[in-house]
């Protein structure tokens, strides 16, 4: 193999590039060596590119959401071989330290922590792997790499949502937020059976899409109908939703998934903040609702696999741009600013 590989280096705020930079090696016995074969950009790397995670320092290559092939593996590596194929979370977890313990996975304090934030990531043509044996799972034949694309981030955050949000049957559930992680909260929510999956954007194109192709069944555009909590207390019997989602880290849509619950309720926070938000609990303490937040734990990663294996969940409509590592730049000025409908951009290889 060379010496040296291309990576998505980030410099500080505004500032990424593309640049050779060395091949990541082996440091503990249970790292792996994955040459990425797929990946993606996510949400939260343009927070990153936009200087919104000042904890990420200059020189970290980038990227936490990608499938790849086993290269190299250290001597403690038992789960996986060099030649798999496999889907990696982003959330590295050691399993033995006290927060992985008590499956709080996301706080693993074995210094590891997630890709392309505290450790370096996958917009590169190779990533190290720490803790090989409990983040990485072989793809099973007859799925494809981009069917399970997702599992290791944006799926994981929207099951995490649905989960968090105790969905029971015959439950309405409003998301706030039709943006990928939305979606991916909406598909996952179906696993609980509710009655209604309401899909809150104002952006209408993305609310007719997931109608359309059944991953909500009603869209609520904030700027048509005025009063969002209104218009969903009025679907429900004047109550609200039994559970809120919100996966967009903005106040509009904080303060719509707080305001559209029913008393007794859930809300479930997924979105990334980059600000303080604020709750009214003067008024608020009174509905006995439960709100539930935090980092995706990353733990059911199997179960997703094999949900997708057996047809129960499809990601596969996120993905609307495809371009190599060569082409990165204009994958972050089209979906970081959501231009071209773009969903998701998908990241091939890089071409010599
Ligand atoms: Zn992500
Ligand atoms: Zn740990």
């Amino acid at each position: 193999m060379a010496d040296t590989m291309k990576a998505l280096v980030y410099r500080g705020p505004e500032k990424i590039g593309l640049e050779d930079v060395p091949m990541p090696k082996i440091i503990e016995p249970d790292d792996a060596i994955v040459k990425v074969t797929t990946s993606t950009i996510c949400g939260t790397d343009i927070h990153i590119w936009h200087g919104g995670m000042p904890e990420v320092e200059p020189g970290r290559i980038i990227g936490h959401e990608f499938v790849g092939e086993v290269v190299e593996v250290g001597p403690a590596v038992r789960n996986n071989k060099v030649g798999d194929k496999v889907a990696v979370s982003c959330v590295t977890q050691c399993g033995e330290c006290f927060y992985c313990v008590r499956g709080v996975y996301s706080h693993c304090t074995t210094g590891s922590w997630i890709f392309g934030y505290m450790i370096d990531g996958c917009q590169a043509e190779y990533v190290r792997v720490p803790h090989a044996n409990l983040g990485m799972f072989t793809i099973p034949d007859g799925l494809t790499e981009e069917d399970v694309l997702f599992v290791g981030d944006i799926l994981s955050t929207g099951y995490f949502g649905s989960e968090q949000g105790r969905i029971e049957p015959g439950d309405t559930v409003a998301v706030m937020g039709g943006g990928p992680v939305g979606m991916c909260a909406m598909t996952t929510a179906r696993l609980w059976g509710p009655a209604e999956i309401i899909a809150v954007d104002i952006n209408q194109e993305r609310l007719d899409f997931a109608v359309k192709n059944g991953i909500a069944d009603v869209g609520i555009n904030p700027q048509k109908v005025g009063n969002v909590g209104d218009a969903i207390r009025e679907r429900t019997g004047g109550r609200g939703a039994d559970v809120t989602i919100e996966a967009n880290g903005f106040k509009p849509t904080f303060d719509m998934a707080v305001d559209s619950v029913r008393p007794g309720g859930t809300i479930s926070l997924i979105g990334v903040f980059e600000k303080p938000q604020e709750l009214a609990m003067n008024t608020l303490w009174i509905k006995n609702i439960r709100i539930s937040m935090g980092l995706v734990n990353a733990n059911r990663i199997p179960e997703l696999i094999k949900l997708i294996q057996r047809g129960k969940i499809d990601t596969n409509y996120l993905i609307t741009h495809r371009a190599p590592l060569n082409d990165i730049l204009k994958g972050y000025d089209v979906f970081g600013g959501k231009k071209d409908g773009c969903l998701k951009w998908v990241v091939t290889p890089y071409v010599k």
